[in-house]
């Protein structure tokens, strides 16, 4: 949680990217993803400290506090070596295209160019429901 920001039921960042300490795979649910609840994280109490310290975008305040990953299906978090690149995930198909998501991206991209950075926005479609 950042601010008053908090991840809920969102876990799209467990699917959508590679966490090189725990075995999961590009785009598919971790392997720990067996709990239910808010929390599906099995090891949520030991979970890797890549895990712990994630924060996308949407968590460090940018953007509107109604467009929550998994309710916006747009996912952007630094990348890079020295964290100098924004990438935005399009977590659903057509995400980008409605009326929230083109919000969503243009808060993304205004932020961006605001910082000196550039955005990679990357189609990487996972189950989210
Ligand atoms: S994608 Fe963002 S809001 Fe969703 S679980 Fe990961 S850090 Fe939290
Ligand atoms: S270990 Fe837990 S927090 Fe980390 S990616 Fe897997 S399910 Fe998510």
């Amino acid at each position: 949680m950042r601010g008053n920001r908090k991840c809920g039921t969102c876990d799209a960042c467990c699917t959508v990217l590679e966490i090189p300490s725990v075995p999961s795979e590009i785009g598919k649910p971790c392997t720990h993803m067996t709990g239910s609840g808010t929390k599906r994280c099995g090891i949520y109490a030991q979970r890797p400290s890549e895990c712990q310290g994630f924060v996308c975008h949407w968590l460090a305040g940018i953007g509107p506090s109604s467009s929550r990953p998994d309710r916006s299906g747009i996912m952007a978090h630094l990348a890079g070596e020295f964290g100098e690149i924004v990438v935005a995930h399009i977590l659903r198909e057509g995400a980008d295209t409605t009326q929230k998501g083109r919000a969503v991206l243009e808060d993304l991209m205004r932020d961006t160019r605001a910082a000196g950075m550039q955005m990679l926005i990357r189609r990487s479609y996972i189950q989210i429901d």
